[in-house]
């Protein structure tokens, strides 16, 4: 079963993905997409997209728990198996593994096998060093298209967008990070979901912003993401475990 995380009222969702027509009307019925109902007001969903990255991961990690924040690494089966130990950190940390593709390409332009071998790389990437598959997916550039979902349905993926981006690499490339994070903190609201990417540091100055600081004490950063999106029955809640890949192929940190 398909399931597609967004919020109901995602205007830069909408916007940036490209298929708002589809998803609207054709999509919600012909894969059982799931709208993200938080448990409590005043959350607020933290992504991080095309990790993980030795320099700047922990650095965000660092940030985050300042704020009392527990997030998504939606990250690259390429960047995972050069970089195993920040993997396992990463979960150590509380945080969630998501899978974002292997190599990032704009899915919607491969074959299905082309982007089946794209999702299944990263969930083996993960598997091998964790011991387990991410449950959540978010597509590259969050491009996606029928032939994309097909293929996550397959795999048991639950795709997750955004509704608010910090917008790095999009239409706030050029304000500094302050600009950026003040613009960030004044647009939130209840329910959101955040992208940034952890790749570079203006994600680490964005959340030390004064401006994220505040909205941490105005909205609930740790947002319950296993209970929220996970089966009962996952004996991790970012991870589902697998037959092929079992504690004794796991690598040590
Ligand atoms: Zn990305």
């Amino acid at each position: 079963m398909l399931r597609i995380h967004k919020l109901r009222t995602g205007a830069h969702y909408s916007r940036l993905c490209k298929v708002k027509g589809i998803v609207k009307t054709i999509i919600p019925r012909a894969y059982d997409i799931r709208w993200l109902r938080p448990s409590t007001e005043s959350q607020v969903l933290l992504t991080f997209d095309d990790g993980p990255n030795p320099e700047y991961t922990p650095k965000v990690m660092d940030a985050l728990d300042q704020l009392n924040a527990k997030a998504i690494f939606f990250v690259l089966g390429r960047e995972v198996r050069k970089h195993p130990a920040l993997l396992h950190e990463i979960v150590a940390r509380g945080h969630v593994i998501g899978n974002h593709s292997d190599t990032h390409p704009m899915l919607p332009t491969l074959s299905a096998q082309g982007i089946r071998d794209e999702l299944k790389r990263c969930q083996a990437a993960v598997a091998d060093i964790l011991g387990g598959e991410p449950v959540y997916f978010r597509p590259p550039r969050g491009a996606a298209s029928p032939k994309v979902w097909a293929e996550t349905c397959k795999l048991g993926l639950e795709t997750i967008q955004w509704s608010n981006e910090g917008g790095e690499y999009g239409g706030r490339s050029g304000m500094d990070s302050n600009a950026i994070a003040a613009e960030l903190g004044a647009s939130l609201s209840d329910s959101q979901i955040i992208l940034l990417h952890d790749d570079s540091q203006i994600a680490v100055d964005i959340l030390t912003s004064s401006a994220l600081r505040a909205a941490a004490e105005t909205y609930q950063l740790n947002f319950d993401i296993p209970l929220s999106l996970s089966g009962a029955q996952r004996s991790h809640p970012a991870l589902r475990t697998t037959a092929n890949h079992t504690a004794e192929h796991r690598h040590t940190p």
